[in-house]
């Protein structure tokens, strides 16, 4: 069984070891030592990356991380640490010698992060145990967020405050003590946590605010967290998801928000709190905008058709067959200037756009013996695109073929009516 140097001393970064076993564990070199600070992945925390030297003097004091690849001294990296039937296993990039004495040290600022997270996690859920009672059933720490699942639904007044309490544990810069007891001791303590396991418990304890069983690395003081910011909260499974990040990760949060929100009051030319009224300005505008420009398009499209049936040399009452491209209109107008068309003459219309892709809209007035859906059909089948309809209005775009050829094709199909 490792011994875990992380349970007492999570500051350590740098140590020596021996090798105990040196295997291959699914097909990546891993080793066993006797003694280890890398802490594997569990209880929601992520594992610690790093380095292993082995050589001479690299097992020595001093020799570790500063010796590097020197003097003989080889470098391997520890790519993952996990936990195996009690024992830590460290999958490296290359193998290392079984029996071999080895200096070794763990990605400090990356181990750091993790505590700065792990801390503030116990104390975001500490105040929503203490403030509303609202238990945390789980925590997850991701690589970019970290997330806890509270049993109850939280409101944002809720979360504020609860951000607010962490905060000032945070800044009161109080101790974070680690503590070892038997089950039935921890039985009699007030843990904010029934605790899942038996035998000696290891507990977290912040200073008058939190007591846990918890086998994660934690800062020594909570100012060392610097502050916690609740980025996000949604619902979930009948509680609520609450986002949140301490230490670096507050400020890099921070920063991308800032990002963003420079970018927006630039564009916009208001100040950060008015943009939401900004955005909502802009919204009710585009859909007066679009209104306006329907009914323009309608009156356009009466316009368009009526010059339509102007151009057909027919005689009174025969039935026209319109076949066109039409400039500066898109599906929506060609279906209203071929509805405008069927609707004031005896008509079948097709009509294209003349920007490829094309829209294509078939139609015609009732009691024309046509099926627009399967003109429209026939010429999916010939030129692609997509598109369907019914018997008396199809729709369809996508086509890219040249335009001329589309309607030549089209003309044949109603064929026989343009000969009636
Ligand atoms: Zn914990």
């Amino acid at each position: 069984m490792t011994s875990r140097i992380y349970y007492t001393d999570p500051y350590c970064r740098r140590f020596e070891a021996s090798v105990t076993k040196a295997f291959v564990h699914d097909g990546r070199p891993a080793a066993l030592l006797d003694r280890t600070a890398f802490y594997p992945t569990s209880g929601g925390q992520p594992f610690d990356t790093g380095k292993l030297f082995e050589g001479d003097g690299a097992g020595k004091a001093g020799g570790a991380g500063k010796a590097g690849e020197a003097g003989g001294v080889s470098a391997i990296e520890v790519v993952e640490t996990i936990d195996v039937n009690d024992d830590v296993v460290h999958i490296l990039s290359a193998p290392v010698t079984e029996g071999a004495m080895v200096g070794a040290e763990i990605d400090w600022t990356r181990r750091f992060d993790h505590m700065q997270q792990h801390t503030g996690q116990h104390l975001l859920s500490a105040a929503f145990d203490r403030l509303f009672e609202n238990r945390t059933v789980s925590f997850h720490m991701g690589s970019d967020a970290s997330t806890i699942d509270l049993q109850r639904e939280a409101s944002w007044e809720q979360i504020a405050r609860a951000e607010g309490e962490a905060n000032r544990v945070v800044w009161e810069n109080r101790e974070v003590a680690i503590r070892f007891v038997t089950s039935q001791h921890a039985a009699a303590l007030p843990l904010r946590k029934e605790p899942a396991r038996e035998g000696t418990l290891r507990l977290i304890e912040v200073q008058d605010f939190d007591l846990s069983a918890c086998g994660g690395t934690h800062v020594s003081r909570t100012g060392a967290i610097g502050s916690l910011v609740v980025t996000a909260a949604e619902k979930f499974k009948g509680g609520t998801r609450v986002t949140f990040a301490a230490g670096t990760r507050a400020i890099r949060a921070f920063q991308s928000l800032r990002e963003a929100v420079a970018g927006s009051v630039r564009l916009l030319s208001v100040l950060p709190r008015e943009l939401p009224v900004a955005i909502e300005r802009m919204q009710a505008e585009t859909k007066d905008l679009r209104r306006t420009l329907r009914r323009f398009q309608e009156a356009l499209a009466a316009h368009e058709g009526a010059r339509l049936i102007g151009a057909c040399e027919v005689g009174r009452g025969a039935a026209l067959v319109i076949v066109e491209a039409l400039d500066g209109w898109d599906v929506n107008g060609l279906k209203a200037i071929a509805t405008h068309v069927t609707a004031q003459a005896n008509a079948v219309v097709a009509l294209f756009s003349t920007e490829s892709p094309h829209a294509v809209v078939i139609a015609r007035s009732p009691g024309m013996a046509v099926d627009a859906s399967a003109v429209l059909g026939a010429l999916i089948e010939r030129f692609g695109g997509r598109g369907g309809g019914k018997a008396d209005l199809a729709q369809g775009g996508g086509l890219t073929t040249d335009v001329a050829e589309i309607a030549t094709a089209t003309r044949r199909l109603l064929g026989p009516l343009s000969l009636s």
